[in-house]
């Protein structure tokens, strides 16, 4: 038998261009934060319009540094979505502040902005919108409610690079926008991440709590005024980055196609719940994740296995951190925030990434019916 290969829910493109530039930061004698640093932060400012760019060593570390930049720690709260990666509200507490948790609609699977302002307090400071699988959240309702209560707001836009909002790039507007370029994301360094910022005052500011604190002076000494941290990116990874920046465009369109054949090849007799249409519109696929039908969902564990026996990975993005142990230890518990667990109990993540086949939609969706089938 001709072993058919195991398909991922993910995989990174790197072309050999990309491997072979690498190999020269690696030959040059200079591979942490230097030149290809220094180019990538301006071709991100380029592509976003301008705006000042900082890279770091991960999305955490840009989402936390854009905490503590916007002065957010001990006595303040920050609203945010239960339903994302756990690193969302990790930020929060790591800065000292509460994670306020609002549930999501039901749709998008983003913040619920109907039930954002009912969060507020006068102890709010903040708000950290989540585009999950890179579907935006309402750009022009979330920004009039932050300016409405004296909000800033820091996105959490790890997963939607090159996705927009009634026509703009995501990361050219706004107030903080925080990127991840963890291995899975659409556009990657290995890890990393970067934070676009309003002006070159918060981009110095940044720049020192990025590294240590240091101010360079002139006569080649330096100064510390306060705590910084250590998140600068290396050249080695700003090289990978780079890479991708000539391909992303091309990335976000291949997967465009990918989800649309998934689509139109899904047999919605299954009874699965798809993304939404304005995924299509709106959103950069960085995920396809129908949701589980009912019947179904208490055995996702038994779903995922036998998907896995067809050789296909299948993944599962997020369950709603209000239930993680972390969470209920600080009050949280089931019924919080119905929709978030709901969606968080179904979701699947199923194979989606540039270098798949046109024919690998149709094994996934065969294997989708097969297991379905057995299950029922
Ligand atoms: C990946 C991700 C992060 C964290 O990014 P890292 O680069 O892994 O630190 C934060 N939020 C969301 C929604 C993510 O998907």
């Amino acid at each position: 038998m001709n072993p058919t290969p195991f398909l991922p829910f993910t995989r990174p493109s790197i072309d050999e261009r990309t491997i072979a530039d690498v190999g020269e930061v690696l030959r040059s004698g200079w591979i942490t934060t230097g030149p290809r640093c220094q180019a990538l932060e301006s071709a991100l400012s380029q592509r976003f319009g301008g705006r000042p760019v900082r890279l770091v060593n991960s999305g955490t570390a840009a989402l936390e540094l854009a905490l503590r930049l916007c002065g957010i720690g001990p006595g303040d709260e920050v609203i945010t979505t239960p339903l994302s990666w756990v690193a969302t509200a990790n930020v929060v507490l790591a800065v000292g502040a509460e994670p306020v948790f609002v549930d999501v609609e039901a749709t998008s699977r983003n913040l619920d902005l109907d039930q954002v302002e009912h969060a507020i307090t006068p102890r709010t400071r903040a708000l950290i919108p989540v585009d999950l699988a890179g579907l935006p959240v309402d750009r022009e309702r979330l920004d009039a409610i932050a300016r409405r209560h004296g909000l800033r707001v820091i996105e959490d836009a790890a997963q939607s690079f090159g996705a927009r909002w009634a026509g703009r790039e995501i990361g050219s507007f706004g107030d903080l926008v925080a990127f991840s370029f963890h291995a899975n994301k659409n556009l990657t360094t290995a890890e990393g991440g970067c934070l676009v910022l309003n002006n070159e005052v918060e981009a110095r500011r940044f720049e020192k709590l990025r590294l240590q604190g240091v101010t360079r002076l002139p006569d080649g000494t330096m100064d510390v005024e306060a705590w910084g941290d250590k998140a600068n990116l290396t050249d080695v990874a700003a090289a990978i980055g780079l890479g991708q920046l000539r391909q992303v465009d091309a990335f976000t369109a291949r997967r465009r196609a990918l989800a649309e054949r998934y689509l139109a090849r899904w047999d919605r007799s299954l009874g699965f719940e798809l993304p939404s249409a304005d995924a299509a519109e709106h959103g950069n696929w960085h995920m396809f994740q129908p949701l589980l039908p009912r019947t179904i969902a208490p055995r996702r564990g038994d779903f995922i296995t036998a998907m896995r026996e067809h050789g296909i990975g299948v993944g599962v993005h997020y369950p709603a951190m209000h239930l993680f142990s972390l969470f209920r230890q600080r009050g949280h518990g089931p019924g919080d925030f119905p929709v978030a667990e709901d969606i968080g109990a179904r979701t699947v993540t199923l194979p989606l990434f540039p270098a798949m086949a046109d024919a690998d939609v149709d094994r996934v969706c065969r294997a989708v019916a097969a297991t379905v089938a057995a299950l029922r």
